[in-house]
């Protein structure tokens, strides 16, 4: 493929296989008990995959809505023309919740100061604005909080009947969902069951109740409620090793990034590779360079440990990433200038995956796929239709 790309993408790039991501919402969909619709979560330039191109496969798959954090993300769906459902969730005060209201977008509050900016905002548009209220059943981030919830309830029923909202969800968030057993699952589920309860007495009746990430939509039918909503699922990752592997549900990686060797060059042993002479060659050897760096979002821990495909094996980097690039030792095995090197991908062509990223530098595969940065370009494969 490589062959065929625009300059730009000759350095590096991620091919983003969309018609994996419309497969991976397939098999979410079908996942979900009794009914329940998909939420694909397109959160921070869809975990780094590209917002609008995800977004459309997203919808071609049969996403009834999208998820975003900031209102920002959801007036992008808008102004690339997504005229679907949209949740957004992580608002500040000043909103913008206007503008989220005139563009059909849905809200979230979880305290009185949010639901108080959205009422003024709805009323001074002539518009009711779409509310799902977000109770902290146990996450202790976002949402409200037990003790508050009745009064926030009570005050969400009053804009309702003055018109000037209309509570289409109520939700929560897991926080260890991705270990499963985790004591904290179950008593979160029944923190969730009564805030539910304390809301339909008073009078609320939400179109949907949702409450399942990608663990929950994988592990836990009971929580699946009206509607789910997975995002690194979406992006055929597992959101953990204790889940179990992309593959044990059918889930396929949907990035690939590979470089194209910017130099490879014999150096005799004893030689010091990148900054800070970290690592020394053992022997004479050949050393190829990537061209990829931290400013890429390859991450600096990966520096000694992170793992790349280069000449049909497994090199690891050798010494320090820098901004632009890191080097690997290629053994004494031979390599031309040019040439591919793959960093991560699905893994069936023999190359590392995100999560093996993940396990060599301590963090999450979520974390290697969202930060891979702008300078990357996103090379988009459709795939069959
Ligand atoms: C990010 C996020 C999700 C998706 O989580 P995954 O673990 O990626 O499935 C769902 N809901 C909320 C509120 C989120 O912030």
């Amino acid at each position: 493929m490589s062959d065929q790309l625009p300059p730009e993408c000759a350095r590096l790039r991620a091919e983003i296989d969309l018609a994996a991501l419309r497969s991976n919402v397939r098999v979410l969909r079908e996942r979900a008990v009794g009914g329940a619709q998909v939420m694909a979560v397109v959160k921070a330039d869809a975990y780094g995959h590209g917002l609008v191109p995800c977004a459309r496969a997203a919808r071609d798959a049969g996403a009834a809505w999208l998820g975003t954090a900031t209102p920002h993300e959801a007036l992008a769906l808008r102004a690339a023309g997504d005229g679907g459902r949209v949740l957004c969730w992580l608002w500040t005060p000043g909103g913008p919740w206007r503008e989220a209201i005139e563009a059909d977008i849905d809200v979230s509050a979880s305290g009185r100061w949010a639901l108080e900016e959205i009422v003024a905002a709805a009323r001074a548009c002539g518009r009711t604005a779409r509310v799902h209220l977000k109770a902290d059943t146990g996450l202790g981030r976002n949402g409200c909080q037990p003790a508050d919830w009745p009064d926030l309830v009570a005050a969400a029923r009053a804009a309702e009947a003055e018109g000037a909202i209309t509570v289409t969800g109520l939700w929560s968030h897991f926080a260890c969902a991705d270990e499963p057993g985790h004591p904290s699952i179950a008593a979160q589920q029944e923190s969730f069951r009564t805030a539910l309860a304390v809301a339909e007495r008073a009078g609320i009746r939400p179109e949907v109740r949702h409450f399942a990430n990608s663990p929950a939509t994988l592990t836990l039918p009971d929580a699946h409620y009206d509607l789910v909503r997975p995002g690194i699922a979406v992006y055929g990752l597992s959101p953990s090793p204790e889940v179990g592997t992309p593959q044990d549900f059918g889930l396929r990686p949907v990035m690939t990034l590979a470089a194209r060797l910017a130099m490879v060059k014999r150096v005799p042993g004893g030689h010091g590779v990148s900054y800070g002479h970290s690592y020394v060659t053992p022997g004479a050897t050949t050393l190829a360079l990537v061209p990829a760096g931290y400013a890429d979002g390859i991450p600096r821990h990966a520096s000694g440990s992170g793992p790349v495909l280069v000449a049909g094996k497994w090199r690891t980097v050798a010494g320090r990433v820098a901004m632009d690039q890191f080097v690997v030792d290629l053994g004494g095995d031979l390599a031309e200038t040019g040439d591919e090197a793959v960093l991560f991908g699905p893994g069936d062509a023999g190359e590392p995956t995100a999560e093996d990223w993940a396990r060599a530098t301590g963090t999450i595969g979520y974390e290697i796929v969202t930060r891979i940065g702008p300078r990357v370009p996103r090379v988009y494969a459709a795939g069959g239709a």
